[in-house]
């Protein structure tokens, strides 16, 4: 995270100085890193300049920003510009994408509950593929498509059920869960589609999980892909692309194993489609978190010290409503101060170890646990990794107005989302007559 980096002891996002983001625009303060997005994008690039395929014509290499990790319309901008594609499972987030300066085009809708009425906008805007997730799923689309008198293009996701045994990490490419179309039926699945008339085989698509840091269970998981991919060919539909999903992990800073690099991975896992395909097709790439995840931080000030027998903890201004990773998934963040602390303690600044927690009445509002930090009341802290999963899963719950977000570009701060006010809260309720 060198675009998040300290001098002289303060927390710095490229050139601009965290501390005075803070006192100007308040906590809890979401920050994003232009550079950081822009670095973690071209990893992708450069894996692909890595692989064989590189500068094949009939060999493209696609990748589409994972907007659900983080859907604001000035982060999604920089793709925008940088050429990204997004991948959406929502007609909300199509409109992100199109407010931002993103093509339809360009854009791949998933997603397990596509509505009709989502299916008609994607239609209309353009979509395109519709990363399809069962059968009614396809004669829906199929039906709604004929209405508008188009042609949707599709692939199915399949669920590869990689081996849980070997990839327990892997949640949503098994057996039993509510994604993908079952891999013994996929192949029945295509020859259906392939005979609706308003539907147009384009590929096919698996996404087995999040926050993976091996790329062994993609490999597993392409393999039984390709073999797919020959008997839906055999029986007559050409499949011209294969996404291979988001779900890269990120270096959390929790000890744990670190995910390969970026540009390795996507060059593995290229070049593992390529000696295993006697055709060349499109491989797509929908990643969220590892384009994301280290590009942001979370601001919050410490409101505050109640040390006690067993626990001592930290009360903070921001909570499980503005980053709801670790009451959801008991997710590790790490958090420092914005300055760093003498370590010969001033009077006033407690040495301990603390549980960060916020000011939702809920037991599972917590933030970090068992951080050894010197903290004194009005200390602002740097929650990092909050890129991905941070501000798209903040609610009002307590009624909190959500955090304002900032992009830093070199030496300057935009905000690119204001405060919420408590009036926006309940704008739209009505007291009884
Ligand atoms: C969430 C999601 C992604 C992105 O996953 P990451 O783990 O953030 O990379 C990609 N594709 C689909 C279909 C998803 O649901």
């Amino acid at each position: 995270m060198t675009h998040f980096h300290r001098q002289a002891g303060t927390l710095f996002v490229e050139g601009v100085s965290v501390s005075q983001l803070a006192q100007q625009h308040g906590t809890p303060l979401y920050v994003y890193s232009r550079a950081a997005l822009a670095e973690a994008w071209e990893a992708y690039a450069a894996g692909t300049a890595l692989a064989k395929r590189h500068s094949d014509p009939n060999a493209k290499v696609k990748v589409h920003v994972a907007v659900k990790a983080n859907s604001n319309i000035g982060v999604l901008s920089v793709f925008a510009r940088l050429g990204a594609g997004f991948d959406i499972v929502s007609a909300g987030e199509l409109a992100r994408v199109l407010a931002a300066g993103g093509q339809a085009s360009d854009t791949v809708f998933s997603g397990v509950g596509k509505s009709a009425a989502e299916m008609r906008y994607a239609l209309q805007a353009g979509v395109k593929c519709f990363n399809v997730e069962s059968l009614p799923e396809l004669e829906r689309l199929n039906a709604v498509a004929g209405e508008l008198g188009v042609r949707a293009p599709i692939s199915l996701r399949v669920n590869p059920d990689v081996n849980p045994k070997t990839h327990p990490y892997i949640s949503t490419g098994l057996k039993g869960n509510k994604f993908g179309v079952a891999f013994s039926e996929a192949r029945k699945a295509y020859a259906t589609a392939s005979k609706m008339p308003n539907l147009v085989v384009h590929g096919i698509d698996c996404h087995i999980g999040s926050q993976i840091t091996e790329t062994e269970p993609y490999l597993d998981a392409i393999d039984k892909v390709l073999e797919l991919v020959d008997e839906i060919e055999s029986d007559g539909t050409p499949i011209q692309h294969i996404d291979v999903g988001g779900g890269l992990g990120i270096d959390y800073g929790d000890g744990g194993s670190p995910p390969p690099k970026t540009a390795d991975f996507v060059r593995t896992i290229l070049d593992h489609i390529d000696d295993h395909s006697t055709k060349r097709r499109d491989v797509w790439f929908e990643p969220g978190r590892s384009l994301l995840g280290n590009s942001g931080i979370l601001l919050t000030t410490v409101e505050y010290l109640k040390p006690g027998e067993e626990k001592n903890f930290a009360i903070v201004d921001a909570a499980m409503n503005d980053l709801s990773r670790p009451a959801l998934y008991q997710a590790f963040h790490r958090v420092e101060p914005v300055i760093s602390r003498d370590p010969d303690p001033e009077p006033g600044v407690l040495a301990r170890t603390y549980d960060i927690v916020g000011p939702v009445c809920e037991s599972g509002d917590w933030l970090a646990r068992d951080r050894e930090l010197l903290l004194a009341p009005g200390d602002t802290l740097a929650v990092f990794s909050a890129g991905a999963y941070g501000f798209t899963m903040a609610s009002n719950y307590n009624t909190r107005p959500r955090a304002a977000e900032l992009l830093v570009d070199g030496t300057e701060a935009h905000v690119v989302r204001e405060r919420e006010t408590v009036a926006q809260l309940f704008a739209g309720e009505r007291v009884l007559p």
